[in-house]
């Protein structure tokens, strides 16, 4: 016998899954038959890959007891892979993923969140402690020949000792808590198993007794009854005309760990040159890990419905990363490997229409149903966004489907939208990046165009920076950062014609003081309060995104000046213009030119030097 001693981040998560999740203890039952048959796709797998299990004798099924007595009881046993006693301790005994305490970090304590987030995580298993006082679990690992029992009451620490197991498979058996005593019941495990497990691919059985009574309602005998309490038919083969909303919810629910509905679902067959069936739901709320690297993939692959993998990436590109589901091919062959997978050509073609469904489905959904659209906007916007530079097939679509905030309206926006509001004449595209909403809302760049009732996106989230630029045009729209040279041309008048000729002279003088530290001086059309600001040329990339780019790692980058902008209409600007002190223009060209880069956030290039003129400005104006 062996004692040893829990992880303390499951010691934590023994504590809290107890403590907030007894709202939901029925899902201890889910998570153990999921284990079960997770345990039996394995071994299928193995008898199918390994050559030293192929004639292994395989008899897949779960197995449900219970004993009604005064110390109540509930058995699950698989016939799967089983464990040894190392997995005993690493799987029982520790979490072994990556990213926990960022779990952790992430409960709420409010119990339906927390349940789903658990489920989702993975630690299915020490929900078993929400309605047992204590917990045997006795395995024997396929083509091992000894048997461990892992025992534990979930406080702390667990045993380990040599035991027997006729064959290969795993027997759990908790001694249930007064939380849990309900659950040795024949109608509460029925219920429980068709609500979560039903399409579960084996069978499931559940042995009880039934008492026997004569006419007069007298107990005459018992009866010893076993009876398979799941359908335990691939639901995704089955044709949609025969299949409930219910039914696919429960069974999104099986196959996510997930206690709400998914938004929606997507249920395809193919039939013609490669013939497999797809079923992809959208989780209501983007599982947690969505923008880990090391997240879960959420389809599971099957070839004639026999499980292959569920920890397969490629298999939808990453972008479509929250999609929960199932891909059930005819084609593949079954001993496919995960090697073989990834250039597979019936994988390719499978992966390609799939992702045209999908997003021919969100397209159908954003035409005729706005808010449901709205709502998976609000969790999956940024990924669709991922999706414009990693799927460049899909591109056009994919533009369609992404939605931006506006200076129009509150909420969000296509650019369908947007360029049917556009104003006569308009030109372009217009986009603000480079802060928060509400910073963006206000910025002086956008004055002119309000004044001219031209629309601006606002773009709040660092990735447009990368992702907008790439793009270029939105149908025959060049989409532009208004903080870029020609981004003026739509808000241009005449008299500011008149006015950039009147400052010219001013122009120069800021030019020559300033040389080659920018690429041109010019009259701004778009400032009101401020007296200058930078902007960047046509091809330029932004100040913002070669902060990024530095940032990144790219120091190498060849630096790329910026256009200065002065306001013909500023007090500065037109004292400047009268000045005939040289030393004094050059330090307000200066000041100018600095202040322009501050306030766009970027840094000064020579602070000692923009310090020194500021003070003698000062020493002159007060
Ligand atoms: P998950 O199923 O998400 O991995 P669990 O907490 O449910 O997390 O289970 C932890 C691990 O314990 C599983 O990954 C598996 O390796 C092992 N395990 C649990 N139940 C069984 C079982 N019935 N047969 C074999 N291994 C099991
Ligand atoms: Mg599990």
């Amino acid at each position: 016998m062996s004692k040893h001693q829990f992880q303390t981040e499951v010691s934590q998560l023994l504590n809290l899954i107890v403590h907030s999740l007894y709202s939901h203890k029925e899902i201890f039952l889910r998570e153990l038959v999921s284990n079960a048959s997770d345990a039996l796709d394995k071994l299928n797998y193995l008898t199918m890959t390994d050559d030293a299990f192929r004639d292994f004798d395989i008899d897949p099924r779960v197995d449900i007891e219970f004993s009604e007595g005064d110390e109540k009881s509930l058995t699950v046993t698989d016939t799967g892979i089983g464990m040894n006693q190392d997995d005993l301790v690493e799987n029982l005994g520790t979490i072994a993923k990556s990213g926990t305490k960022g779990f952790l970090s992430q409960l709420t304590g409010d119990a339906k969140k927390d349940s789903n987030l658990i489920g989702q995580f993975g630690v299915g298993f020490y929900s078993v402690f929400m309605v047992a006082s204590k917990v045997e679990v006795t395995s024997r690992k396929a083509g091992e020949e000894k048997a461990y029992t892992w025992t534990s009451t979930g406080e702390g620490e667990f045993e380990i000792t040599e035991s027997e197991l006729d064959s290969n498979g795993t027997r759990i058996v908790l001694h249930l808590n007064d939380e849990g005593k309900e659950y040795a019941s024949r109608w509460q495990i029925q219920d429980i198993v068709k609500k979560y497990s039903d399409h579960i691919a084996f069978p499931i059985y559940l042995r009880y007794t039934q008492k026997q009574y004569d006419d007069k309602g007298k107990e005459t005998g018992a009866e010893e009854k076993l009876e398979q309490i799941n359908a335990a038919s691939a639901l995704w083969k089955q044709s949609k005309s025969d299949l409930s909303d219910d039914v696919y919810k429960n069974f999104y629910k099986t196959i996510s760990h997930d206690s709400d509905d998914p938004l929606f679902w997507l249920h395809t067959k193919a039939e013609g040159t490669l013939e497999y069936s797809t079923l992809f739901y959208v989780p209501a709320t983007a599982p947690f890990d969505m923008y880990q690297v090391d997240y879960r993939p959420g389809v599971k692959l099957y070839v004639q419905r026999v499980f292959i993998t569920d920890d397969e990436k490629e298999l939808m590109p990453t972008y479509l990363r929250f999609l929960r589901g199932v891909i059930d091919s005819e084609d593949l062959p079954l001993n496919v490997s995960r090697e073989i997978l990834q250039q597979n050509r019936v994988m390719t073609s499978i992966k390609s229409a799939s992702v045209k469904k999908v997003l021919g489905e969100l397209q159908r959904i954003a035409l005729n149903d706005k808010e449901l659209y709205t709502t998976f906007i609000e969790q999956y916007n940024r990924p669709l966004k991922e999706g414009l530079y990693q799927d460049f097939a899909n591109r056009e679509q994919l533009m369609e489907l992404v939605r931006f905030k506006s200076s129009r309206e509150e909420g969000f926006t296509s650019l369908e939208e947007y360029t049917q509001r556009m104003v006569a004449d308009q030109k372009a595209i217009y986009y603000v990046t480079g802060g928060d909403e509400q910073t963006l809302r206000n910025s002086p760049l956008l004055e002119a165009y309000a004044k001219k009732e031209i629309e601006v996106l606002i773009m709040d989230d660092e990735f447009d920076e990368i992702v907008v630029p790439s793009l270029g045009k939105y149908k025959e729209f060049d989409l532009k950062p208004v903080n870029r040279a020609d981004a003026g041309d739509d808000i241009k008048d005449k008299t500011d014609k008149k006015k950039e000729k009147a400052l010219k002279p001013v122009l120069e003088t800021i030019k020559k003081a300033l040389g080659d530290r920018v690429k041109d001086v010019r009259a701004s059309v778009r400032l009101t309060d401020s007296p200058s600001c930078v902007v960047v040329d046509d091809a330029d990339p932004t100040m913002q995104m070669q902060q990024i780019l530095r940032s990144m790692g790219q120091a190498e980058m060849p630096e790329v000046k910026p256009i200065l902008e002065i306001n013909p209409d500023h007090e500065i600007v037109q004292k400047l213009g009268e000045t005939s002190d040289d030393a004094l223009a050059e330090d307000v060209a200066f000041l100018l030119y600095d202040q322009a880069l501050l306030v766009e956030g970027v840094q000064v290039k020579e602070p000692a030097d923009f310090v020194k003129r500021l003070n003698r400005v000062l020493g002159r104006a007060v």
